[in-house]
């Protein structure tokens, strides 16, 4: 195994478990180890701090696998991993309320660069690290054995991926190829996923929490549901008695799956309540037409994508979140959501305090919300908290 030293005061993030390796930290690399292989990695004077797998593209050029001084990482270490993730999704996977959840994620499971996710009958990877791609076949294996599926199936195109030199993959790992799409239940609502082509590995699993408070409070509302995509939100207000939901997106696709779902909860699809448009175009039209919602859900898609956008991010979440607090009546909730990984919880905070300022409108924070509890963030990995979101009250 090849040993790789760190520069002197560079081990300070390592000896607080944080995964990350930038490629500044490295004083010397005794070898060549290629993309994905496991590396020692010691302090500048010489003491084991941990593995990790090297990633020579990457500017994260390590990621760590274990914090102690084992000399080696293996099929049973991957499993063990995996069997740990997978044990803890058991109490979701046992109380019934959901077939769909998360079963390994990444860094906070041990795992860097795996995602592993549940759709009833199958599950669905992503590998976005020269390390994951090394274990694929090993995680897949563990998979298998212990949260027994149909099918593996991959959804490895994501952007991140160049960045550590691998190129996209999609396809069937294991099994069974996953039908066009999976049937899901999540606390009584009924969803069309498209695992092949949907978003993420088809899903925004992450929300599920939050689409339990907005039912909370849906009752008799009429709902805007802004970034609907496949009408997560919108449709689990309507499963709690909204009296009408409003769908806003720009893909036609997500917006037919939008309807497919409705269809597959009530009886009746009205098509004027899916809008395809511009958020930011269509909300100000609804202003200027003078309407007005109970429960405005905004869940944009990343708007900062790096350190050099986030200002310009800021921006426009500040625009959307204006707009939907003006479309609010008296009492009526706004559920805001930021999935940038950049903005931070207190930043997210200001900007939409700003809106509010600027809407003339006393805004109270009924919750704090974020990704749900089978997306957990690891203690010494803040970045790992990626979504955040803010359930708001308007006087
Ligand atoms: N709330 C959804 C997930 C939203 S993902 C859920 O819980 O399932 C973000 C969505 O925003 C995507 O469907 C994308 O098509 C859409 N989108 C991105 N930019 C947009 C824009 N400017 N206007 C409208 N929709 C947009």
């Amino acid at each position: 195994m090849t040993d790789l030293t760190l520069h002197p005061h560079r081990d300070f993030s390592v000896t607080r478990r944080h995964p990350w390796i930038f490629s500044g930290a490295i004083a010397e690399v005794g070898g060549a180890p290629a993309a994905g292989e496991t590396v020692r990695v010691l302090s500048s004077d010489g003491a084991p701090l941990g593995v990790g797998a090297f990633s020579p593209a990457s500017q994260i050029r390590v990621r760590l696998w274990a914090f102690d001084d084992r000399r080696e990482v293996d099929a049973a270490f991957v499993a063990e991993r995996v069997g740990q993730a997978v044990g803890a999704r058991a109490v979701l996977a046992a109380g019934g309320a959901t077939d769909a959840y998360r079963l390994v994620n990444a860094e906070a499971d041990g795992l860097p660069g795996v995602i592993a996710d549940r759709y009833g009958e199958w599950i669905v990877c992503q590998f976005t690290t020269a390390g994951a791609e090394r274990w694929k076949r090993e995680v897949v294996e563990a998979l298998q054995a212990l949260s027994p599926c149909r099918g593996v199936y991959e959804r490895s195109d994501v952007d991140v991926r160049e960045r550590e030199g691998l190129p996209p993959a999609t396809g069937v790992l294991a099994g069974e190829a996953p039908p066009e799409r999976i049937q899901i239940t999540e606390h009584g609502c009924r969803y069309w996923v498209d695992v092949r082509e949907g978003h993420k590995t088809g899903f925004y699993l992450d929300q599920r929490d939050n689409r339990e408070f907005v039912r909370r409070y849906a009752n008799g509302g009429e709902v805007l549901n802004a970034f609907s995509y496949t009408g997560g939100f919108g449709i689990a207000a309507l499963s709690a008695g909204a009296a009408s939901v409003t769908h806003v997106d720009l893909s036609g696709p997500a917006l037919e799956l939008a309807k497919a779902n409705t269809a597959l909860n009530t009886c009746h699809v009205d098509d004027s309540a899916f809008v395809q448009g511009n958020v930011f175009e269509v909300l100000r039209k609804f202003r200027d037409a003078g309407r007005s919602f109970d429960l405005v859900v905004l869940d944009p898609p990343k708007f900062a994508e790096a350190k050099g956008s986030l200002m310009k991010a800021a921006r426009g979440y500040k625009d959307i979140n204006l707009l939907g607090l003006k479309l609010l009546r008296p009492g009526g909730l706004l559920a805001t959501f930021s999935c940038s990984g950049l903005m931070t919880p207190e930043l997210f905070h200001k900007v939409v305090a700003d809106a509010a300022v600027d809407a003339h409108r006393d805004v109270q924070v009924v919750r704090r919300l974020q990704q749900a509890d089978d997306h957990p963030e690891g203690l010494c990995f803040p970045e790992g908290l990626y979504l955040k979101g803010l359930l708001c009250r308007v006087r």
